[in-house]
């Protein structure tokens, strides 16, 4: 668990930085395009300016590999830097693309920065001003973003602010014009629900169970080795990480056996030794969490589970496990065998639907059939995570795992609304004639011209 104390911010405090930012944003000052290109150049320069900070805060909260923070940074720098490109070659933000308003970024401890602050890239970019409410979860990372947006950021137009359930419900009895969640289903509810009350438009970043499918024809070395490396990442703790798998039944051991050579070349000494640069769970609770499902799979666990105190847990490999419901969120990797990818099909849509499917695969005809017969957030063939490095493609689930969604020129199009604007001019009035009352049979005659236009003859 993360060492850092976090000071969370009291309800009155909340109230001012409410107040601050809706004045600003009232005042117009967010709005200028050159604004905006500073505010965002700002924000990369926090992240390249601070780097090794950020890095040991999230190491410290998540023992997160510098590889692994930095991976995550890259998306934020990425993102303002295409932003602020855009700007120059011309995005249309007139008067017609306004901003949402004064915004609220809610965001979950695993990967504390690009969560928080990729969206927020958006709302700057759409002229907003915002309030980021970082996991409490993830204490030494949301305390340095707040440290350093009074440092880099227009904190009359930005600001963190930190808490937990309290003060997070607090935030949510204020109206906010746009809202934008990431985190756990059961949480994404209660905050749909408080946003209802101000009609306040949602963005659901939600989680769920992402699979990975392996058809017949699949490569099984390169299959475990992807998606190894996709489980790896921050411990499985990934709203994307590869869930379970679904395999060929009789190609299951053929498949356990390239994840255990990949397990050994990944881990030479074991992913909890030193070496490893293992991450940790994030706390005690889902490491009991955890620890309590390989203690009651009816599964097979052929490879890993081994846990150091309450921090760490070896990648754990599960076989013939029959389909579940919960999240795993963690090190564990169940296998679920199948006899074809006709029932993978039939299982998926009896479950929530994912953010992502990972289908390994090089048939034209199987990728038809995963298209077209079953729903994700997004569909990624022959590998598992590497949607996220794509950050000009909109991330976002599909009905239970979310709606809406950010990621490039995406980010700004979640905070902008688009105002229609028509001029009438006066010297119409000639050809208006027709719609002014007393109506007669010859101005009906007129009306119902447009609804008998012939129709194209298919
Ligand atoms: P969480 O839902 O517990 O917390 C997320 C945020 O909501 C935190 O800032 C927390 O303080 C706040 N919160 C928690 N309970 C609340 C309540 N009752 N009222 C108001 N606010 C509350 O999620 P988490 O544990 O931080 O994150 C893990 C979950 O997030 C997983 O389900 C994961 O799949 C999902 N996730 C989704 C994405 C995505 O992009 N779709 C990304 C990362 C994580």
């Amino acid at each position: 668990m993360s060492s850092t104390q976090l000071r969370y911010h009291s309800l009155n405090e909340i109230n001012e930085v409410y107040e601050r930012l809706r004045t600003t944003f009232n005042t117009g000052k967010t709005r200028p395009i050159e604004y905006r290109r500073k505010q965002l150049s700002q924000l990369g320069r926090l992240v390249q300016e601070n780097l090794s900070a950020l890095e040991a805060a999230v190491n410290s909260d998540l023992g997160k590999p510098k590889l692994e923070a930095v991976g995550e940074l890259n998306g934020v720098v990425a993102g303002q830097v295409d932003v602020v490109e855009d700007f120059k070659k011309g995005w249309d933000a007139t008067v017609y693309k306004v901003p949402q308003g004064v915004a609220l970024v809610i965001g979950p401890w695993n990967y504390p920065y690009v969560l928080n602050l990729g969206p927020f890239i958006g709302a700057i970019a759409a002229g907003c001003t915002c309030v980021i409410k970082p996991s409490e979860l993830a204490p030494a990372s949301s305390k340095l973003m707040e440290d350093l947006f009074t440092t880099y950021l227009d904190p009359d137009a930005y600001a963190v602010l930190n808490g937990a359930v309290p003060e997070t419900t607090h935030l949510l009895e204020l109206r906010w014009d746009h809202i934008v969640f990431t985190g756990s289903g059961r949480t994404g509810r209660i905050i749909a629900a408080a946003a209802a009350k101000h009609a306040t438009p949602v963005t659901l970043e939600l989680g769920g169970k992402s699979p990975v499918v392996i058809a017949d024809d699949a490569d099984l070395d390169l299959v475990a080795k992807r998606v190894l490396h996709g489980k790896g990442q921050n411990s499985g703790q990934l709203c994307v990480s590869p869930d379970h798998v679904y395999v060929p039944r009789a190609k299951q051991d053929a498949f356990v056996a390239a994840l255990l050579r990949h397990y050994n070349s990944f881990w030479p000494k074991g992913p909890l030794h030193a070496s490893a640069r293992w991450g940790k769970i994030v706390n005690p609770l889902h490491h009991a969490r955890l620890r309590a499902l390989l203690a009651r799979t009816k599964g097979e666990i052929v490879k890993g589970g081994e846990y150091d105190g309450e921090t760490r847990i070896a990648p754990a490999i599960v076989k013939n496990v029959a389909p579940g419901d919960a999240e795993l969120f963690g090190p564990i990797l169940p296998l679920v065998p199948v006899d074809n990818t006709e029932e993978t099909i039939r299982l998926m849509n009896e479950q929530a639907v994912p953010l992502v499917i990972y289908l390994f695969t090089n048939s034209e005809d199987v990728k038809q059939q995963f298209l077209q017969r079953a729903s994700s957030g997004a569909l990624v063939v022959n590998d598992t995570t590497s949607q996220l490095t794509l950050y000009e493609m909109p991330f976002g689930g599909f009905r239970d795992s979310g709606h809406g969604r950010w990621g490039g020129k995406y980010s700004f199009d979640t905070f902008t609304h688009l105002r229609s604007y028509i001029n009438v001019p006066p010297a119409a009035e000639p050809f208006m004639g027709g719609r002014y009352m007393p109506y007669s049979e010859e101005q009906y005659q007129m009306m119902a011209a447009i609804v008998k236009a012939p129709l194209p003859k298919l």
